[in-house]
């Protein structure tokens, strides 16, 4: 089941979301048992990613939490524009993979972006070490991504078409592990 619910880009979106159809974050189905029927579990609160100027105005975010009668188990989908795991947007983690793929070294893209070197640099790795992957399941369902050599090429044809959160929307959806 996929964590991330599509189109929602911005934190404000996911806000006005919340107060006026939060069911829009319930699962159809119990990513655990499968079955449907879930219903609104309260909420658990997650710390507002860093970077763009958005943070400190922000604070904590709400993710909604949903429960399954059938095996009481709880589940809970993020907004698109939020990596599960890491602290920062997809939207910062864009602009660094932009540049990366621009053939920007660490060191440059660090000193122009919030994220350390350090993440920077593990970022990159991830990028280029799953480009196998990730463009494996991309390809098949973009077809204008095909031709591209390489992940910095690809990255920089890719984000033509899509954003990073979607890219990884995507791939999450056929089972890959995103950050
Ligand atoms: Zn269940």
């Amino acid at each position: 089941m996929p964590r991330m619910l599509p189109g929602i880009e911005s934190l404000d979106h996911h806000q006005a979301l919340l107060e006026s159809t939060p069911d829009a974050y319930k699962p159809e189905r119990c990513p655990h048992c499968g079955k449907a029927g879930l219903h609104r579990h309260g909420h658990y609160e997650r710390n507002a990613p860093r970077g763009e100027g958005v943070s400190l105005a922000v604070g904590r975010l709400i993710i909604l939490r949903f429960f399954c009668p059938a095996c009481r188990r709880t589940c809970s989908r993020l907004p698109a524009c939020l990596s599960p795991w890491r602290q920062y947007w997809w939207a910062c983690q864009q602009t660094v993979v932009e540049r990366l793929s621009a053939e920007a070294s660490v060191r440059a893209v660090a000193r122009e972006t919030r994220p350390s070197r350090r993440t920077i640099g593990r970022w990159r790795r991830w990028i280029a070490g799953r480009f196998d992957e990730h463009s494996l399941h991309l390809r098949s369902r973009f077809a204008e991504l095909g031709r591209a050599v390489g992940w910095q090429a690809f990255w920089s044809r890719c984000f033509k078409t899509l954003r990073l959160s979607e890219a990884m929307g995507w791939v999450e959806r056929l089972g890959v592990a995103v950050p």
